[in-house]
């Protein structure tokens, strides 16, 4: 990894907003890194979200946004994969 330990990482910030599909990138990444960590009420947020990562249509607004070099449209789809929506 080149950079700071942030590179790549997503840290909530949602400098990269706004999101065109109306998704809270930096809310969905929180409830993604908890619910792996093994909070139990992260998935529930997760699931009660008007928009999750299903939402996210790849347009890359987040990734040329994103000051840490997140490739958020990616992520996007592991999240998914995650919670199944
Ligand atoms: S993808 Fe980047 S800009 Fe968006 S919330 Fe995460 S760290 Fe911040
Ligand atoms: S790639 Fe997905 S999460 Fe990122 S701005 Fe576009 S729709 Fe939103």
């Amino acid at each position: 990894m080149i950079g700071s330990d942030a590179e790549g990482v997503c840290v909530y910030c949602n400098h990269c907003q706004p999101c065109p599909a109306g998704l809270d990138v930096g809310l969905i990444n929180k409830y993604y890194d908890l619910a792996q960590a093994g909070d139990a009420l992260a998935k529930d947020h997760y699931m009660n979200l008007e928009k999750t990562a299903q939402d996210c249509i790849s347009c890359g607004h987040c990734d040329s946004r994103c000051p840490f070099h997140v490739e958020q449209g990616k992520q996007m789809q592991e999240i998914r994969a995650y919670f199944g929506k």
